[in-house]
């Protein structure tokens, strides 16, 4: 039998968690039939729901499903770990500020960077998905100084996902037959989604659809889906982001289509415009293991300037995490 892939997850018995942990246990991620370890990591409190998630993935027999580890030290959690998911983030609460919410983030994913480099295997992909999701990105990777920055990446495959079901929904195609979106920047109201470089069925997407809805309803939709689903269902959008948490570690692992590419918040190396030294959401490519930022296309002045925005966003973050001195 081949070696377990190991896989670890935070906040693992939380909305997106419980989602996440079934779709890779079925195969989702690996391939079918493809053996893994869940590694799965809670706070204290949650641990008694951890022990009930635990309980319904021995219920499903799953065949790829080798071992569940469940608990509430990251040091065991992480321990050998080839994929990570870091799920679990401190939310916000009532009367806090997001500068209070990035501080309580930025000491959870510190430690976490600082265990990951111990613990994890020195290759492991580790994909962020709490929120601020970028920044704690960028803390985690900036406390695992064994690691290669370009191993950590948040999530901005949700909004990316979420652009390419708009426009397929407007050209009245299938999803499946767009390509080339960008989620440009911040996971956060300033992420600019591009429809610009987009092709459906082959065909540029901007002489499919008038301009006036590309750069303003379409941005609109994609930017407040995930309110509107909470005011839908009444609760968030945990079972997207799970599934979209699933595609970009397995496009990063096992590469993207052809010809087209995909979104992945990772170390800005100044591409576009974008400012150094922070996690910002690109085009990339993925190929052995690898993404690559795509080179070669040419914003126009709206583009560049929301670039900018996001931009300035990321930026503000990062001082305000670099005052923690964490
Ligand atoms: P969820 O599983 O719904 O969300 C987890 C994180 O993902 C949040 O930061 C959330 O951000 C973010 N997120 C990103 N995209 C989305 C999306 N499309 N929809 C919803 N969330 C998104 O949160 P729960 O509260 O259900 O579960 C969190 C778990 O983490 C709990 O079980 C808790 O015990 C654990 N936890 C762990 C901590 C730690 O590791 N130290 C600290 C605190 C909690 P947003 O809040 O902005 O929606």
């Amino acid at each position: 039998m081949p070696q377990s892939t190991q896989i670890a997850i935070t906040g693992a018995a939380g909305q997106i968690g419980y989602q996440l942990a079934f779709r890779i246990a079925s195969g989702q991620l690996l391939g079918y039939g493809q053996p893994l370890t869940l590694r799965l990591i809670e706070i204290a409190p949650a641990m008694k729901a951890l022990e009930g998630v635990a309980m319904e993935l021995a219920d499903c027999a799953f065949e790829s499903l080798h071992e569940v580890i469940i608990s509430d030290r990251l040091e065991e959690g992480f321990r050998g770990a080839e994929y990570v998911f870091l799920v679990g983030a401190k939310p916000r609460g009532p009367g806090m500020e997001r500068s209070d919410l990035l501080a309580e983030n930025a000491r959870i994913f510190s430690r976490q960077g600082a265990v990951l480099n111990e613990q994890a295997d020195e290759r492991a992909k580790v994909l962020v998905v709490g929120n601020p999701a970028n920044t704690n990105a960028l803390i985690a990777a900036s406390n695992a100084p064994d690691m290669d920055p370009r191993n950590f990446s948040a999530m901005t495959r949700l909004d990316h996902n979420r652009a390419c079901a708009q426009l397929a929904a407007r050209t009245g195609h299938h999803v499946s037959s767009v390509e080339r979106m960008i989620i440009w920047g911040n996971h956060s109201a300033t992420q600019y989604p591009d429809l610009s470089q987009a092709l459906v069925d082959g065909e540029p997407a901007m002489a499919l659809v008038d301009a006036g809805w590309a750069r303003g309803e379409f941005i609109a939709t994609v930017q407040q889906r995930g309110a509107s689903v909470i005011e839908a269902r009444g609760t968030s959008s945990a079972a997207s982001a799970a599934s979209a948490a699933i595609d970009h570690m397995r496009d990063w692992a096992h590469g993207t289509r052809d010809g087209d590419w995909v979104s992945m918040a990772v170390p800005s190396d100044g591409s576009y415009g974008a400012p150094d030294g922070v996690y910002f959401s690109y085009p990339v490519r993925c190929a052995d293991g690898a993404w690559e930022i795509v080179q070669g296309l040419d914003p126009d002045e709206f583009s560049r300037d929301r670039i900018r925005m996001t931009g300035e966003e990321l930026l503000e973050e990062r001082n305000a995490a670099n005052e923690l001195a964490l």
